[in-house]
């Protein structure tokens, strides 16, 4: 079933620029191709950090903080820019979406959320315990969890948050995309069945992916809630790039993670090059043989 998002939108200014996550509150188009996103001071330091890395053609510029009506903004390239009615794919990468520290808090001062369990049941009326039934509310840490085993996330080590085609058609409705085969037909709903776009989409992954083995500050980094942007258009444009650093955060030193290593609490892996072999290895079986 297909679930039209409001959070797909044409901004007034003739931008066409489109937002597939997030609160619809945190961005605003700005003229001259730039974005501002609502502040984040772990983001704004990534991407001050990521300007001078191996890593930069692949994120998007970024021009420092700007006020705008009493709040601060990130200024940063519209990566839509260039492209002519692009479709794009918004792709959360990692096997937890939620920091350790997070998880850390959610556990001080247990409080019963009722909010997080209408979520659950609105999902899938069958997840809550008799016990949560009964109170009406789940756990904090227990909502984290459970939310992970739904999609993709805990078993590919990614997940496809949305969706927007050329045609106008969104869909932000992936939360329980799980299986191989349900996310493989979702990307080759995406790509229209196009293997010359598959084949640039690969192409740009492995060498992100090459990029991202050699970068200390990849190794250096806790990487959650981060997303690869997949964009391309009918003049057979399509690139790739990392969003979103508002959960990268640096690690102890000397502590350094592979990214690939299961994870345990304390060990502070992410999942995300896991990710990227697990989403390689689905677009490559895609390929005509
Ligand atoms: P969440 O943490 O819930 O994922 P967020 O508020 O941190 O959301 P982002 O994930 O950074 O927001 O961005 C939300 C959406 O906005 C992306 O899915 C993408 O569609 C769009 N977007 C973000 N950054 C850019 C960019 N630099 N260029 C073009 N589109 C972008
Ligand atoms: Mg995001
Ligand atoms: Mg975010």
């Amino acid at each position: 079933m297909v679930h039209w998002s409001p959070l797909a939108f044409t901004l007034k200014n003739r931008s066409s620029w489109v937002q597939l996550a997030g609160h619809a509150g945190n961005f605003q188009a700005k003229e001259g191709g730039r974005l501002l996103k609502r502040y984040c001071e772990c983001e704004q330091q990534c991407l001050n950090k990521l300007m001078t890395d191996s890593l930069r053609p692949y994120v998007p510029g970024y021009y420092g903080v700007v006020q705008k009506d009493e709040q601060d903004y990130n200024l940063m390239d519209d990566l839509l820019v260039g492209f002519d009615s692009p479709s794009i794919m918004d792709c959360k990468m990692g096997s937890r979406t939620y920091l350790e520290e997070e998880l850390m808090k959610a556990r001080e001062r247990p409080r019963l959320r009722k909010d997080m369990y209408e979520k659950m049941v609105s999902v899938d009326p069958g997840a809550p315990t008799e016990e949560e039934r009964a109170q009406q509310g789940v756990l904090k840490p227990r909502y984290m969890q459970w939310r992970e085993t739904l999609s993709s996330t805990a078993t590919l080590g990614f997940r496809i948050e949305g969706i927007k085609k050329a045609d106008g058609t969104c869909n932000t409705n992936f939360k329980k995309t799980k299986q191989r085969e349900q996310v493989m037909k979702a990307l080759d709903d995406f790509v229209d069945g196009n293997v010359q776009i598959l084949k640039l989409y690969l192409k740009r992954l492995e060498e992100l992916r090459s990029v991202l083995e050699k970068s200390h500050f990849f190794k250096t980094h806790e990487v959650v809630g981060s997303s690869l942007l997949f964009v391309h258009d009918a003049s057979g444009k399509a690139s790739i790039w990392m969003i979103d650093f508002g959960k990268m955060v640096p690690l102890p030193p000397p502590m350094m993670l592979d990214h690939r290593t299961p994870w345990v609490e304390g060990n502070r892996e992410d999942g995300y090059l896991w990710g990227m072999d697990n989403l390689i290895d689905i677009l490559s079986s895609m390929l005509p043989q």
